[in-house]
């Protein structure tokens, strides 16, 4: 059910709540849910920064405090962003910038060893002491699943439209294409370009710094050519994702970083299901930038 004045939830929460719950209390009782979804994503660059952590955690409290109050069963799905980049290169003549993700670097056997390494255990110790049950979906997989696909090329149609506030600072929307020979892929898109779009799929072109122009056909039904966006086009795209019914969905994630200012009310076109809750994990302060932290 959906009624504006759920669109645009509250955020100013001084003063009206008691409990963290209460962030995803009204949508419980407005939805009736059967079971409530916490979804935490985290860049598996390396060892995880502490506030990372803290968020992890505050899901899985979240979803305890859900079953508890609500008495409906709450699971957290940890989304590995296996698309993070594992290393960066200039081009020598453009200057601009090329990735290389961790899936193109490590493989999807690499992927699974890291996350493994770094994840495993404190989410099997999480669950153990919350007893809240969770599940691990890497980007890689959701990339490739058709309704993903759908979602993206829908908002082809709107590009024009929805391009400055996913790229406020120049308007270049950040759809990287590995090239299919080596892997690599433009960051930041400059010279990636939509040639051509329509309800079957879309032809991208781009340059890769060793194997020059290339083009690639993205369609709904293939898991191939890789469909990796930048944060803030991702987001939109998963919010356009339905969900099984009696299903609420909700994100968890920290109250700093650049990813915090991803806007819940980006222009989207028409969204098929509601968009899903958000709930901010305490704020983390520390005297060392996080990223030197996540190097090894
Ligand atoms: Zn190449």
């Amino acid at each position: 059910m959906t009624t504006p004045l759920l669109v645009s939830p509250n955020n100013v929460t001084a003063n009206c709540m008691a409990r963290a719950v209460d962030l995803i209390r009204p949508r419980i009782q407005a939805t009736k849910p059967e079971n409530v979804i916490f979804s935490v994503g985290t860049q598996i660059n390396g060892a995880p920064h502490l506030g990372t952590s803290l968020v992890q955690t505050a899901a899985f409290l979240l979803a305890r405090a859900v079953r508890r109050n609500f008495g409906i069963d709450a699971t957290v799905r940890f989304g590995a962003l296996d698309n993070a980049p594992h290393e960066i290169r200039l081009d020598p003549e453009t200057h601009h910038a090329y990735q290389i993700t961790y899936f193109h670097a490590l493989g999807a056997e690499g992927v699974a060893d890291m996350i493994g390494k770094y994840y495993r255990g404190f989410f099997d110790s999480l669950a153990d002491a919350t007893g809240i049950d969770y599940e691990v979906h890497t980007y890689t997989q959701q990339q490739a699943d058709p309704a993903y696909r759908l979602g993206f090329l829908a908002t082809l149609e709107r590009l024009e439209q929805i391009r400055w506030a996913l790229a406020p600072s120049h308007g270049i929307v950040h759809v990287r294409l590995p090239c299919p020979t080596c892997g690599w892929a433009e960051k930041r898109a400059e010279r990636t370009r939509l040639d051509i779009h329509g309800s079957g799929g879309a032809v991208f072109k781009a340059v890769c710094t060793d194997h020059g122009p290339y083009e690639v056909l993205v369609t709904p039904d293939r898991p191939e050519p890789y469909l990796d966006l930048a944060t803030l086009y991702r987001n939109l795209v998963k919010e356009r994702l339905p969900s099984p019914p009696r299903t609420l969905n909700s994100w968890s994630r920290a109250a700093t970083g650049p990813t915090a200012a991803s806007s819940s009310t980006k222009p989207s076109p028409p969204c098929p299901a509601p968009a899903p809750r958000r709930a901010s994990s305490p704020r983390w302060c520390s005297p060392t930038p996080a990223p030197s932290c996540r190097k090894r």
